[in-house]
This record gives C-alpha cells, sequence and structure tokens, in this order.
C-alpha cells in the first residue's frame, strides 16, 4: 500500500556544487532533495511526485511497517513501554475515571498511571505520546548536549519531534531535531544518530571529511549506519505512525 495522494515528507538542499537536481533516501533522514543554486523550488513538489513510486519501494525497503499504515490499525495498548534508547522499563496501568482528560503520571520510578476516559484508545495513545515527548526532552536532549560537551561539538538548538521518516536532521544554521522514536533503539544506535547530526554541524554534507569526523568519535558508525536501516522495527505499533 502506498499512502496515494499523501505528501511525501522532504529535505531541501540547495548546493552550490549540484548541477541537477537530484533525489536520494538515506535511512535515517529521509528523502532529501538536492537542488542547483538557481533552481526554481517551486517545481521541486512536482519533481517528488513524479518520482513517488521509487521513493516509496526505497523507504518500504527500509521498514514495510511504517508505510504500510500497520501501525496505525490498532496493536493494543502498552501496559510495558521499553526504553531502550535510554535505559529504562515503565509498567503502565490504566485507571478509568470520570474526568474530562486523560493524564499520564509518573507513579513510581517505572510505573505510569494512565488516569481518565481510558477506554478512549485514541486518547490513551495520545497521551502516551506527550509522555514520550517529555521525557525525550529530558533525556535525549541531556544526552545530546553530553556528547558535544565530550567532543567539543557546538549546535545552535534542539528540538525532539514525533517523524515519520528521519531519526534526525541538522540544519546549515544548527539546529538539530531528533525524532522521539530514537527513544525506542538500542543505545548504541541513538548515540550514533547524535554523533551523526552533530559532526553536520561542521560539514553539512556526507563527505569522507564528514564521515572521518564520524569515525573520530564512533568508530563502529558504519556497521550502525546500516542498521538503520532497520531500526524502524524497534518502534512498537501502538505509537501511532506518522509525524
Ligand atoms: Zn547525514
Amino acid at each position: 500500500m502506498t499512502n496515494p495522494g499523501k505528501e511525501i515528507p522532504y529535505t531541501l538542499r540547495v548546493s552550490p556544487r549540484a548541477r541537477y537536481a537530484r533525489l536520494k533516501i538515506s535511512p535515517h533522514e529521509g528523502l532529501i532533495v538536492v537542488i542547483p543554486q538557481h533552481f526554481d523550488k517551486k517545481r521541486v513538489p512536482g519533481l517528488v511526485e513524479s518520482r513517488r513510486e521509487w521513493i516509496i519501494k526505497v523507504q518500504g525497503s527500509f521498514d514495510l511497517r511504517r508505510l504500510d499504515g500497520v501501525s496505525d490499525t490498532g496493536e493494543a495498548l502498552p501496559s510495558r513501554i521499553e526504553l531502550n534508547g535510554i535505559g529504562e522499563t515503565w509498567r503502565v496501568t490504566y485507571r478509568s475515571e470520570a474526568r474530562a482528560r486523560i493524564s499520564v503520571r509518573e507513579a513510581s520510578e517505572d510505573e505510569l498511571l494512565v488516569v481518565g476516559p481510558v477506554h478512549d484508545e485514541a486518547s490513551c495513545r495520545l497521551a502516551l505520546e506527550s509522555w514520550l515527548k517529555r521525557r525525550a526532552d529530558l533525556k535525549l536532549v541531556t544526552q545530546l548536549g553530553r556528547i558535544a560537551s565530550a567532543h567539543g561539538f557546538s549546535y545552535s538548538s534542539v528540538s525532539v519531534r514525533k517523524q515519520r521518516s528521519r531519526w534526525g536532521s541538522c540544519s546549515s544554521k544548527g539546529r538539530i531535531s531528533l525524532n522521539l522514536k530514537l527513544l525506542f533503539l538500542p543505545p548504541l544506535l541513538v548515540r550514533y544518530i547524535m554523533v551523526h547530526e552533530l559532526c553536520h554541524t561542521r560539514h553539512m554534507n556526507h563527505s569522507r571529511r564528514f564521515w572521518s569526523e564520524v569515525a573520530g568519535v564512533d568508530p563502529d558508525y558504519a556497521a550502525h549506519d546500516r542498521e538503520m536501516k532497520h531500526a524502524w522495527r524497534f518502534v512498537p505499533g501502538w505509537l501511532v505512525a506518522g509525524s
């Protein structure tokens, strides 16, 4: 299934060296459109659309589940949430209470309490997702800061967002964005993604110099980069697909 008609998200990069517009797909940054400096940006959506089948095929080879919508159709709500990326496991208890909204509380250091009209599964998912976001804002952001200061990187800001097809990104202004779903990955892959994005603060490309920078901080980067192709399988099905 290909989500017909759905807009395909992409990152636009203007390259002074590019002579033609081209599309590339990386397992953790999603679709990237590289255009020459004077390329008319209005042509980009049409260009992406014309390659829709190819894009879906390549992205599908990275992870079938996230594109075919299985995650949307409802795996049951979790009774445990394993956040491998930050080394935490949470038990989840649902308690029905007459109140307008669902709230998620940390009842102890490994127990979550979901309280409110819990028969409403969709709202439970959203409430859990906001909790994940808070957890990620706390833990992933701190971890990025630690790696940056240990290796002398600087960035202008960091944000955590739930994203469909990219694990992280770094803008030319040094703004780093991390995918909320990193929480579910093995710690070494989380670290790799952070190192990768931090190295983009020095090299906005995937040149040899970029990769040797990455290797300096993560000598196993090549294996980690390969593993990223299949990393979407670590994301549990109850988490609503999409960004
Ligand atoms: Zn990159």
